[in-house]
């Protein structure tokens, strides 16, 4: 009979504290019947991935829906894949997209919850608890084996359907007690394995809130559960995580759908209950006709970083993330267009089986759409917060005249018809170049199907009429009236019934002004642009260009 105990206390002499407190340190939280409690829980290497912020949205939707709580716990077990910066990075992307968790990790070594730490590298003490737990119970044994016999292990297992320490590979097993004492007291290096009681010819079975019902070949793998230095990989730590932060759901990728069988046992031999999934299929790209995931290597828009430095403000991403989440979220947007984004009912069975489609194009309209319905006030402070760190000589020209500033972004906005031509911020230098002497080149290009000379009579007889008192149906009486004097049809309907009759109609003499004064085909209401541009300067610009066209 081995003595289960004495191992324990053998590999374990220094852990005082059993399972049962930590199990009443952390109880079982007080919330509401069916209330969800999910966790983001990634290694800080540096990134955070567009589909971690998909599946953090998705998890801390269907934790509020709940009334539940979203938590975020950093996995630095391995710190091999450790950045510095990597927990900021995290947790300023959350952040940025309005998708901060409600528990754990905050920032410079900050935290909130009952149920922390949140950081693996802090609960060295609890996981060798559990695992002293297992130990005593015969689930877990010191395993001796060096990496040259780990080597050699999978030499041998080259035609083996199974790789992995399990069955008559697993060497250290059956150790006698007196031989795990003697190498124990001998100092010789050792991890602790899982002592699988899985059966290859055995299922399990499943039931995965996106996926359905899954059956597989359990676990037969002694895994590793605690590294040679006393670290716990991350499938033990998770699981003794998972439990005392008392998590309900797991929202994640479905690259760790292979881990389930081993989850499991890993919940079974240390007595808890098993968490339910949420795997979800990686975020696709179309490409060439086909598709793919898509990629850290090949891709910016992966990075979370991106949509920060773009500027695109966390409604748009939150607002496109629902769209590829559930789709009936687009149809729901059409008929509650001013509905907050909260009442839409979202539902983790609604996500997509074969892996939501990213699209940039559909992206920027979705964020052009969500912009376009912001007050300029809201437009405003949010472009001077992006510029201020992304681009400083559109922040100074912001700040020092923001009245200048809001005037600009208030044209075509805050009515039933918005422009929506602003995606993110960093588009916003274009649009408002012509506002500003210190951003703006002149060029002036004929409009389509005139000549010099129409446009300079044009212009010259505009410059004259032009009063920056006119109201907007003075100023575009005007307009009108100008048509006549140099044969232009004052609408486009007598154009059509009579086209011989005119030059062009009233459509060509505006675009002429037009591009005189902003060097653009395409702008808002004119009349706003020259209204904040002023006289003097509206003259200015029509004057050079009637000299450019005369030389
Ligand atoms: N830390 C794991 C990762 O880096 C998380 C896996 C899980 O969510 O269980 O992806």
């Amino acid at each position: 009979m081995t003595d289960h105990k004495r191992t324990a206390q053998l590999i374990f002499p220094d852990v005082e504290k059993t399972t049962e407190y930590y199990e009443e340190l952390y109880p079982p939280r007080e919330l509401p019947e069916g209330a969800r409690v999910t966790r983001f829980s990634p290694s800080p290497t540096g990134y955070l991935h567009f589909g971690g912020l998909y599946a953090s949205y998705a998890s801390k939707l269907t934790a509020e829906r709940s009334g539940g709580l979203f938590m975020l716990r950093i996995e630095d077990t391995d710190k091999k894949r450790e950045v510095e910066g990597g927990v900021d990075c995290i947790i300023n992307g959350l952040a940025a997209f309005g998708v901060a968790p409600d528990e754990g990790v905050t920032g410079e070594g900050t935290e909130k919850g009952n149920y922390g730490p949140y950081t693996q590298s802090l609960r060295r003490e609890i996981y060798r608890a559990f695992a002293k737990k297992l130990v005593e119970e015969g689930r877990a044994y010191p395993c001796f084996c060096t990496p040259e016999e780990l080597e050699d292990i999978r030499n041998r297992q080259e035609n083996e359907d199974i790789k992995g320490y399990y069955g008559k590979y697993a060497k250290c097993r059956d150790l006698s007690d007196e031989e795990i004492e003697e190498k124990i007291k001998n100092g010789t290096p050792f991890t602790v394995r899982l002592r699988s009681e899985g059966d290859i010819l055995r299922k399990i079975r499943f039931d995965d809130m996106i996926k359905g019902k899954i059956e597989m070949s359990e676990n037969v793998n002694d895994i590793v559960i605690l590294k040679t230095d006393g670290i716990p990989t991350y499938h033990f730590a998770h699981a003794v995580d998972d439990h005392l932060m008392r998590t309900t759901h797991v929202v994640r990728g479905d690259e760790w759908i292979a881990s389930v069988p081993l989850h499991l046992e890993l919940f079974r031999a240390l007595g808890f209950k098993p968490v339910k999934y949420a795997h979800f299929a990686p975020i696709m790209k179309e490409e060439n006709g086909g598709k793919r995931k898509i990629s850290k290597r090949k891709d910016p828009e992966a990075n979370v970083t991106f949509y920060i430095e773009k500027g695109y403000p966390e409604e748009s991403v939150r607002e496109y993330i629902l769209t590829i989440l559930n789709s009936d979220f687009e149809d729901w947007r059409r008929a509650n267009k001013t509905e907050d984004i909260s009442k839409f009912p979202f539902n983790l069975k609604k996500m997509s089986l074969s892996g939501a489609l990213f699209d940039i194009v559909k992206f920027n309209d979705v964020s052009k759409n969500a912009i376009s319905v912001m007050s300029a006030q809201k437009v405003y402070e949010l472009v001077e917060k992006w510029a201020q760190d992304y681009d400083k000589e559109l922040y100074e020209l912001f700040t020092a005249d923001s009245e200048k500033a809001k005037a600009i972004l208030n044209i075509d906005r805050e009515n039933p018809k918005p422009r929506k031509d602003i995606a993110c911020w960093s588009e916003v230098r274009d649009y408002v170049t012509y506002f500003y002497n210190e951003l703006y080149t002149p060029e002036f290009t004929l409009p389509y199907r005139m000549d010099k000379q129409s446009v300079a009579e044009i212009l010259g007889k505009y410059k004259d009429m032009y009063s920056d008192s006119d109201s907007k149906d003075e100023w575009f009486a005007k307009i009108k009236e100008l048509c006549e004097q140099c044969g232009y049809a004052p609408n486009v309907k007598e154009y059509k019934q009579n086209p011989d009759a005119f030059k062009g109609h009233v459509g060509d003499v505006s675009s002429v002004i037009r591009v005189a004064v902003t060097s653009r085909v395409n702008t808002p209401d004119l009349y706003y642009i020259m209204q904040i541009l002023g006289k003097g300067e509206v003259i200015r610009r029509i004057d050079s260009v009637i000299d450019s066209i005369k030389g």
